[in-house]
């Protein structure tokens, strides 16, 4: 259901692809194979499995305090789980590192929970679509949270 989602919100922008989406087609590809999806085209790859709000995110990172302090340990040898890709994204796996910043952090819930193609899924349900995509400390506990205020859920 969010795939889908995520492919008709992207089908508007398909035509002109970002600089970042160029430089992640590449991984996007590789983490499609992986799934098991076998490609029609060069654009299949990105509706798919791309995350919402990454150019915002990206933003956000570079002012990030913990963000911060983990890529000092990264610079420093120091071996943690994340990673830099290659055009400065803080990663942890194949997901996102959300910054320590509540209105990114609300951006994202709001459109994992109550997007027209979400429709408010419960937490446990909306946890494991945002894990796909998204990481932050705790993420598992904001989310309870954040269903748990929502007004038509309750
Ligand atoms: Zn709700």
């Amino acid at each position: 259901m969010v795939a889908n989602a995520l492919s008709r919100k992207n089908k508007a922008t398909l035509g002109k692809p970002t600089l970042w989406e160029e430089r992640q087609l590449a991984e996007l590809k590789e983490m499609v194979t992986e799934l098991g999806i076998i490609l029609g085209g060069e654009q299949l790859a990105l509706p798919i499995v791309q995350p919402m709000y990454q150019e915002q995110i990206l933003q956000t990172q570079s002012s990030d305090i913990e963000g911060s302090k983990i890529r000092k340990k990264m610079k420093v040898g120091i071996e943690t789980p994340f990673q830099v890709v290659n055009n400065g994204t803080l990663m942890m796996g194949q997901c996102l590192c959300v910054p320590d910043d509540e209105i990114v952090k609300h951006m994202v819930l709001r459109e994992a929970h109550e997007s027209k193609f979400t429709m408010h899924h419960g937490n446990t349900k909306m946890y494991q679509d945002l894990k796909h995509h998204y990481w932050w400390p705790n993420m598992k506990r904001k989310v309870a949270e954040y269903v748990s205020k929502c007004g038509i859920c309750q």
